[in-house]
């Protein structure tokens, strides 16, 4: 069967974002995904209006019913909702109830592009480094990695969360500056290996980052080295979004939905 990614992440009613975005994100990858689900969330394609998480109890359930029945290759976490569910996913680690060589993209969600809270930052955040150490890759905005390295500097700040244990971590400028230019930055054990230009693209766009990050999990699991993901995942997600879906063509400032079903060039 193709390689399975297994996804913790919550339901987003609008389709954008969430776990379908990792679904058919990991399926453009070529791989197959399982989720876990951590949350119901109540959201528009524009705005969160609140969510219920899952009880870790369930959550774990969904996964280790999974690692029981595929062969799962890679996991990927977008959001969890709860410190309860982000400490039994650093269980799951630690036990090896996920063994040890599986693959782990972690994206930190901490709020929507929106704006919207999916969570209490601040114990979020504290749970969030004990799971760091499992990471292979982590693809945090500009607002969770300042929160998660408590630095302002983003560079600084992705060497810190090396030293906190992740393997890797994704830097992107999006949300930092209106205009100009993407940098894209990927840090491996504290040290620049790779940096991209990506071009800026007119408009807000609800479940990027999830896609992103999903579709990286899905070329791990076909057998991408990190580097070759991340530059395939970069040319698939300009795709999707320059091809993005406006529910609102009336409003200039509303988000877009990624078009992740558009045909690309890989
Ligand atoms: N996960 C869920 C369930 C969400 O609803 C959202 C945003 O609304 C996210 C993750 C993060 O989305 P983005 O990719 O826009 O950062």
């Amino acid at each position: 069967m193709r390689p399975v990614v297994l996804c913790f992440s919550g339901l987003d009613p609008s389709g954008g974002a969430g776990l379908q975005a990792d679904i058919e994100a990991i399926g453009q990858a070529g791989a197959h995904a399982a989720v876990a689900c951590t949350a119901i969330t109540v959201q528009s394609s524009q705005q969160v209006f609140g969510f219920e998480a899952c009880a870790a109890a369930l959550v774990e359930a969904q996964a280790t019913t999974v690692l029981d029945d595929l062969p799962v290759h890679v996991i990927k976490s977008g959001m969890l909702g709860t410190t309860d569910n982000i400490a039994m996913l650093t269980r799951l680690f630690a036990k090896q109830v996920i063994p040890q060589d599986t693959s782990f993209v972690l994206d930190p969600v901490l709020v929507a592009n929106s704006g919207g809270s999916l969570g209490d930052e601040q114990t979020l955040v504290a749970a969030f480094r004990k799971l760091l150490p499992y990471a292979t890759l982590i693809t945090p905005n500009t607002h969770e990695l300042r929160a998660l390295s408590g630095e302002q500097d983003l560079h600084i700040g992705a060497q810190k969360l090396c030293e906190q244990g992740a393997h890797a971590v994704l830097v992107k400028t999006a949300h930092d500056f209106d205009s100009g230019d993407i940098e894209q930055y990927l840090y491996v054990q504290g040290k620049r290996i790779h940096q991209s230009t990506l071009p800026r693209l007119n408009g807000e766009f609800h479940g990027s980052g999830c896609s992103l990050a999903s579709f990286i999990a899905g070329r791990l699991a076909v057998g991408d080295a990190l580097i070759s993901a991340v530059i395939a995942a970069d040319h698939w997600i300009t795709q999707t979004l320059t091809a993005a879906d406006a529910p609102h063509p009336d409003d200039a400032n509303a988000q877009l939905i990624p078009n992740r079903f558009v045909k690309t060039s890989l």
